[in-house]
């Protein structure tokens, strides 16, 4: 697309720190990183987000994280990683070419700070069923 940035990246017509390409994905450096050795992987081809992608696109990246994962452990020997993905601007994403955060994590007060405030309460088993009802009728990929 051609006014995605990330297609940039892709292209070469933006400048990145590359880690690791093949046929269908990229990881580069963050350009403005949460901790040392944050790391995004994409697709090169556009999609804007998760619901664009097809289970093999979606399966081609993913196949990758493995492997970034472990040079990433073994470059920085990080104590935990997080793997992020924001799917529309209300859930965080400000580049709209799909993906996935990998972000070292050395200790609490590394920068990446996520609540995480839990509603137990306000649900039942009842209610997971009939979610969970309502996801399987949904599964259409
Ligand atoms: P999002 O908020 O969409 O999940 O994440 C977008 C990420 O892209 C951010 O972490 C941001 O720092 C990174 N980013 C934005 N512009 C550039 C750029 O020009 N080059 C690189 N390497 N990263 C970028
Ligand atoms: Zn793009």
């Amino acid at each position: 697309m051609s006014d995605c940035l990330f297609c940039k990246i892709v292209d070469g017509s933006i400048p990145s720190t590359k880690v690791y390409e093949d046929d269908h994905v990229l990881a580069f450096m963050d350009i403005m990183p949460l901790t040392k050795g944050h790391t995004l992987l994409i697709p090169k081809k556009h999609h804007e987000n998760v619901y664009d992608m097809s289970s093999e696109e979606a399966g081609q990246l993913f196949s990758v994280a493995p492997k970034l994962a472990e040079a990433l452990k073994s470059a920085f020997q990080p104590a935990g990683l997080n793997l992020l993905n924001n799917n529309g601007a209300p859930a965080g994403q400000s580049v709209f070419h799909f993906h996935l955060h990998f972000i070292p994590r050395y200790d609490q007060t590394d920068g990446f700070k996520a609540s995480w405030l839990t509603k137990e309460k306000q649900y039942t088993n009842e209610m997971f069923s009939e979610y969970a009802d309502k996801i399987r009728a949904n599964l259409t990929k």
